[in-house]
C-alpha cells in the first residue's frame, strides 16, 4: 500500500537561475524537500514542500546531545529521461541501523521509498544529465523533541533534500595516514552515519590540510597500525594485482560503493582480498614498487584515486598507470548506475 503524501508545490521554480554546466557539489538545492515528523509515538503524514528553513526550539535535543544521522545517495537520468537510483534500499537500511544506535525511531522502508520516489518525481527536472553529474540526495533524521535532560528525545524529523551536483573531487588526492587521532573506537558509532562522527574528523583533517594533504586515512584507534577508511570513503589498496580493502566493523561504515566495487572486481576476474591492511605493509610495498594503486570509494566521489600518501614525515608517490583498476571499476559501476549497460545485479531502481 502506498502511504499518503501531502504535496505543497512551490509557486515559482528556481531552476532557471541554476547553471547546470557549472554545478558545485551539494550547494545548490532543488525546489522541494520531504519532511516526515515523528511524534506521539508515530510517524506522521509525509509532506513534500518548498525547500525552506526548519524552525526548532532552542532546547531541541539535536543541539545538545547530537542525535543526528544522515545518508548520501544519488539519482541519475539517462538520455531517454528515465530516472534511476542505485541500491536505495541499502541506504534506507543503513539509516535505520544508524537510527538504532542513536535511539532514533526506525523509518518504515515503504514510507522512506515512497516519499523519496515522489520527491524525485516532483523535482525530476533537477536531475542533471551531463556526464559525471547527478542529483545528490541527502536524507537525514534528527531529534526535534526538547528539554535539557540528557536522554533520547520524544520527537524527530526525517528530511530528504536534494542537490544537483557535479563531480566531488576534481582530480587525484594526496592523503595523510593518521597516527594520533581516531575517527571511531571499538564499541562506538563509527559504523553509523552519525553527524558527530564527521564533526570529530574536521580537526585532524584541518591539520592534514595545513600540511598540504587533501584527506586523512584513518587507522585503528588502538594501535594506529591498520588502515581503515578515508574521510567519507572506504579505502582500497592494490598491491601488485590484488585489490585489498579492510573488513567492515563497528568502526567502519559499511559502504555501498565498497561492496558494489568488490562484487564488480571479483566478477571482472580481479583478485580481491578483504582483510586488515597494515600501514607497514603499504609503506613496504610503496618502497619496493609493489604498491600500484590506492583509491577511496564512496557515493559522492564514486572512486577517488590517490596520488600519494604521507606517513611519519615521509611522502610516498604512487605510479601513474596506463589503465588502473580505479578507472576500470569506476567506468563499470557508473555505467550500471546511469543505465549505459545491463545491470546483472539488480542494483538499479
Ligand atoms: N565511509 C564513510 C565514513 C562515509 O561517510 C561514506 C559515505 N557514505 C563511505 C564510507 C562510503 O559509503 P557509500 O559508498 O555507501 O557512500
Amino acid at each position: 500500500m502506498k502511504s499518503h503524501i501531502e504535496i505543497q508545490l512551490i509557486e515559482k521554480s528556481k531552476i532557471d537561475s541554476v547553471d547546470f554546466n557549472n554545478l558545485p557539489f551539494g550547494s545548490v538545492f532543488s525546489d522541494h524537500m520531504l519532511e516526515i515528523d515523528f511524534k506521539d509515538g508515530a510517524w506522521q503524514t509525509p509532506i513534500i514542500k518548498p525547500y525552506s528553513p526548519i524552525t526548532l526550539d532552542p532546547s531541541a535535543k539535536i543541539f545538545h546531545y547530537g542525535q543526528s544521522i544522515f545518508e548520501g545517495m544519488k539519482a541519475y537520468k539517462d538520455a531517454e529521461g528515465k530516472m534511476m537510483l542505485f541500491r536505495p534500499l541499502e541506504n534506507c537500511r543503513r539509516l535505520n541501523k544508524s537510527a538504532e544506535r542513536l535511539v532514533i525511531p526506525q523509518i518504515p522502508e515503504d514510507v522512506f521509498m515512497d516519499g523519496l520516489k515522489k520527491l524525485l518525481e516532483v523535482d525530476s527536472d533537477w536531475i542533471p544529465t551531463n556526464e559525471g553529474s547527478s542529483l545528490y540526495i541527502r536524507p537525514f533524521m534528527f531529534a526535534t523533541g526538547n528539554g535539557f535532560h540528557a536522554s533520547p528525545a520524544n520527537a524527530y524529523k526525517l528530511v530528504i533534500c536534494t542537490a544537483p551536483s557535479g563531480a566531488y573531487f576534481a582530480g587525484k588526492v594526496k592523503v595523510l595516514i593518521e597516527e594520533k587521532y581516531a575517527r571511531a573506537a571499538n564499541g562506538g558509532v563509527g559504523f553509523a552515519k552519525a553527524g558527530g562522527n564527521y564533526a570529530a574528523q574536521f580537526y585532524p583533517t584541518q591539520l592534514a590540510i595545513e600540511k598540504g594533504y587533501n584527506q586523512v586515512i584513518w587507522t585503528d584507534d588502538n594501535s594506529h597500525q591498520f588502515i581503515e577508511e578515508a574521510g567519507a570513503m572506504n579505502i582500497f589498496v592494490r598491491i601488485n594485482d590484488t585489490l585489498i580493502t579492510s573488513p567492515t566493523s563497528d568502526r567502519i561504515l559499511d559502504g555501498i560503493t565498497r561492496k558494489s566495487i568488490l562484487q564488480i572486481a571479483e566478477d571482472a576476474g580481479i583478485k580481491t582480498e578483504v582483510r586488515k591492511i597494515s600501514v607497514g605493509e603499504v609503506v613496504e610495498a610503496a618502497k619496493n614498487g609493489n604498491l600500484k594503486e590506492m583509491f577511496g570509494a564512496g557515493t559522492a566521489a564514486v572512486i577517488s584515486p590517490i596520488a600519494g600518501f604521507g606517513y611519519q614525515e615521509n611522502d610516498y608517490d604512487l605510479p601513474e598507470l596506463e589503465n588502473p583498476f580505479a578507472s576500470q571499476l569506476k567506468k563499470k559501476i557508473t555505467d550500471i548506475q546511469t543505465n549505459k549497460v545491463e545491470d546483472p545485479y539488480g542494483w538499479r531502481v
